[in-house]
């Protein structure tokens, strides 16, 4: 496995190989890597004769206020890791080498970027978007894997790809979960033990409004009720961000359920914020 810190040379990199033809596949992440990543990287190698992994935790998609500085950093197990898996390329760009000064364009995603998470974190589809355009021109992949747990990630990375001709594949990988079903996130690693019990609650959650939705409910205003309130039953649950069934086209919330939809949460316990989502088919 190389490592690459120099975007350039990266370019330079993948130039050579796209020129030989070779289909490179792209998994992009913020390290802390745990099976949800690794899953995306198998595939990766599955599909593609080259596999690039970049670890970047991108400055530009944190609020002020957000986790930042304290975000779980593991270069020497995530490094180990990947070697484990077989990869070709681990990409770790340098910060002032991706934004140096009189950077000055952003890609913003209208409409979706506003929605769900994005209501309650500005400017962070925006910071995404961009950097994964950055990654993209870098890397040159044919495909690109991202994981269905931020499933508005996917929705907007795929609009920005078909709006811009970016002409790559974007494969959307299931959610991998703990064996009490909690999705896997390096975030789960700031919860102390009780709080890493009272996060199940978002999967039972789910999985109960699911059940509801094939029991035959199908007004969304009594399956968020529902849901709120089973949510709400959990004393260390401090903020419920959002709770409901949503077109998973648009990320509109639905009045009624009478096609696929994503059920998804986002909440907080203590200060740490956690999402989850599952689509469900119509009862
Ligand atoms: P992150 O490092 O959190 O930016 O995540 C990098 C990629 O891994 C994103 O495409 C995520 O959606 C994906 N990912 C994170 N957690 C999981 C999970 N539990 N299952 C599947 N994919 C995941």
């Amino acid at each position: 496995m190389e490592i690459i810190r120099i975007p350039r040379i990266m370019q330079d990199i993948a130039r050579t190989h796209t020129m030989h033809n070779k289909l490179i596949g792209f998994v992009p992440t913020m390290g802390a890597l745990h099976e949800g990543h690794l899953s995306l990287v198998r595939m990766a190698r599955e599909e593609n004769e080259i596999t690039i992994v970049s670890i970047y935790v991108n400055p530009r998609q944190f609020g002020p206020t957000e986790d930042l500085s304290r975000y779980p950093r593991d270069f020497e197990g995530d490094a180990e890791r990947l070697t484990g898996e077989g990869i070709d390329i681990l990409f770790l760009p340098v910060d002032s080498l991706m934004y140096p000064g009189g950077f000055s364009t952003s890609v913003e995603v209208e409409g979706l970027s506003k929605k769900l998470c994005g209501a309650y974190r500005h400017g962070h589809f925006s910071g995404v978007a961009t950097v994964v355009t950055k990654l993209f021109n870098l890397v040159r992949p044919a495909r690109a894997y991202f994981g269905q747990k931020d499933f508005q990630q996917t929705v907007i990375i795929k609009r920005m790809v078909k709006d811009l001709d970016m002409g790559i594949d974007i494969v959307v990988c299931p959610t991998i979960r703990e064996e009490d079903g909690l999705a896997m996130s390096s975030r789960n690693l700031y919860l102390t033990k009780e709080q890493r019990t009272a996060a199940l609650i978002i999967h039972r959650c789910l999985n109960e409004a699911s059940e509801a939705i094939q029991s035959g409910i199908i007004k969304v205003k009594e399956l968020k009720k529902l849901m709120e309130n089973r949510l709400g039953s959990e004393p260390l649950v401090s903020e419920i961000q959002y709770c409901s069934a949503y077109d998973p086209d648009t990320l509109d919330e639905l009045e009624e359920i009478n096609k696929e939809t994503l059920l998804a949460i986002a909440l907080k316990i203590g200060e740490t914020r956690l999402i989850d989502n599952i689509l469900v088919a119509a009862g």
